[in-house]
C-alpha cells in the first residue's frame, strides 16, 4: 500500500500509463539536484519530481558563506539555479508536481503525482528535505503571512523600517537576524538558551550589531493582532515573567523537521522522523536512498546535501547492476 498525503483513498485509476525511468528524484534542493547531476552523468534515465520551487531551503538563503569555491559568499537562489542549469545540462529531467504517494517496497518503485498521474522507477533517491518548524503557539497560524513568516529572504522587505523579532538562536536565526538588521529599523532575537547554537563567527557578528538586541532564556508564548501582528508575548524560562514586545514581524527559525510523512511505515525513520542511512545513504529498502536533511547527519549543510546526492545516485547506478531490467527497456529488447 502507497501512502496518500490528504486522501485516505488511493486517487482514482491513473488517465495515462506511468512513465518508467532507471531512477526517481524525490525533492528539488541542493540533495536532488546533485543526484540528478550525478545520475544523469552515468547514463541513466533520470527524473526528478518537484512540488514547489527548484533549490529547497538553500534557494531562501540570502547569502551563504560556507560553501567552498565562493570566496565572496554567493546568493542561495543563485547557488541553486546554477545546480539546476548544470543538472539539465547533463540530462536531468524535472517534473513539477507534487507527490502524493510513494510505493517504495517493491522492485519497482512507484511515486503517483497529483492529478492521478504516476512515475516508476528502478530506485528511487529521496531528497524532501525538512520544513521549518513552528511554535505552535497561539497566533502563529492566524498571522502567518500578516507579520509572522519562516523566511526572511522571502518576507524582510515587507519589514522596511519597521521593528522585528527573530525568534531562535542556530545560523539560520542568526543569518535572519543580520540580513533583517540591513532593513529593518531594529531587530529583536529572542532565544531560549543563554547561548547560541549558531557558528561563533556569526554569532558574534549578531552580539556585536548595533541594530540587534538579544534576549536570553525566554520562549515566545504567543502572537498578538487582528489584522497584522502587533507585538508579542515572550516568557522568561527561568522566572515565568512576561513581557510584551511591541514588533509588526516576527520570523520564526527555530530548525525543521523533515520532509518524511510520505515514506512512513516504509523506510526506516529514527524517532525525530529522519531516515535511517548511513554515508551510503541506502536505507532499509532495497535501491531506496536517502540524501539531504532528510537523512540522519550530523551536520545538515548544502555541502553535506549535495555530497549525499553524487553518493546516493553513485549507489544507485552501481546497485541497478543487478536489479531486474526495466519493463520498457525489456520491451525493446531484440528478439534472438
Ligand atoms: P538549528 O536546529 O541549528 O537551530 C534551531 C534553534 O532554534 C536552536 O537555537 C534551538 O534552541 C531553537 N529552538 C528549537 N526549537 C525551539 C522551540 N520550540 N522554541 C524556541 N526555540 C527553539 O536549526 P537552523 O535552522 O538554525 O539550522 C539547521 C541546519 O542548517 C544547521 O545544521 C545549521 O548549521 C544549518 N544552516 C547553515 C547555514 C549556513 O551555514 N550558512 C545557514 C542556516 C542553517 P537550542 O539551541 O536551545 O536547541
Amino acid at each position: 500500500m502507497a501512502v496518500y498525503i490528504g486522501s485516505k483513498e488511493k486517487p482514482a485509476r491513473l488517465a495515462k500509463p506511468a512513465d518508467s525511468f532507471d531512477v526517481m528524484i524525490v525533492g528539488g534542493g541542493p540533495a536532488g539536484l546533485s543526484a540528478g547531476l550525478y545520475a544523469a552523468r552515468a547514463g541513466l534515465e533520470v527524473v526528478l519530481l518537484e512540488r514547489m520551487f527548484m533549490g529547497g531551503q538553500a534557494a531562501t538563503a540570502n547569502h551563504v558563506e560556507n560553501y567552498p569555491g565562493f570566496d565572496n559568499g554567493i546568493g542561495g537562489p543563485e547557488l541553486t539555479m546554477a545546480m539546476e542549469r548544470q543538472a539539465a545540462k547533463a540530462g536531468l529531467v524535472v517534473r513539477s508536481a507534487g507527490v502524493v504517494g510513494l510505493e517504495l517496497r517493491g522492485e519497482e518503485k512507484e511515486a503517483e503525482l497529483e492529478g492521478g498521474m504516476a512515475v516508476k522507477a528502478r530506485a528511487a533517491i529521496l531528497a524532501m528535505g525538512a520544513r521549518p518548524r513552528k511554535t505552535g503557539v497561539s497566533g502563529e497560524e492566524e498571522l502567518r503571512g500578516r507579520g509572522v513568516s519562516w523566511c526572511a529572504t522571502c518576507d524582510g522587505f515587507m519589514m522596511k523600517g519597521k521593528n522585528c523579532a527573530v525568534v531562535g538562536g542556530g545560523n539560520t536565526a542568526a543569518e535572519d537576524a543580520l540580513y533583517l538588521a540591513g532593513i529593518c529599523e531594529h531587530v529583536t532575537v529572542v532565544h531560549r538558551r543563554g547561548e547560541f547554537r549558531a557558528d561563533e563567527a556569526l554569532a558574534r557578528r549578531l552580539r556585536e550589531h548595533p541594530k540587534v538586541t538579544i534576549i536570553w532564556d525566554h520562549v515566545v508564548k504567543a502572537f498578538e493582532g487582528e489584522e497584522r501582528l502587533r507585538a508579542i508575548e515572550i516568557e522568561s524560562v527561568k522566572s515565568q515573567e512576561r513581557t510584551r514586545l511591541p514588533v509588526e514581524g516576527v520570523f520564526v527559525a527555530i530548525g525543521e523537521d523533515p520532509d518524511t510523512a510520505l515514506v512512513k511505515g516504509q523506510v526506516e525513520l529514527n524517532r525525530d522522523g529522519y531516515v535511517v542511512a548511513g554515508e551510503d545513504t541506502r536505507t532499509n529498502l532495497t535501491r531506496v536512498y536517502a540524501a539531504g536533511d532528510l537523512r540522519v547527519k550530523p551536520l545538515r549543510q548544502i555541502v553535506t546535501a549535495v555530497s549525499d546526492g553524487a553518493v546516493a545516485a553513485t549507489a544507485a547506478m552501481q546497485d541497478l547492476r543487478y536489479a531486474p531490467t526495466r519493463a520498457k527497456s525489456l520491451e525493446a529488447q531484440p528478439v534472438t
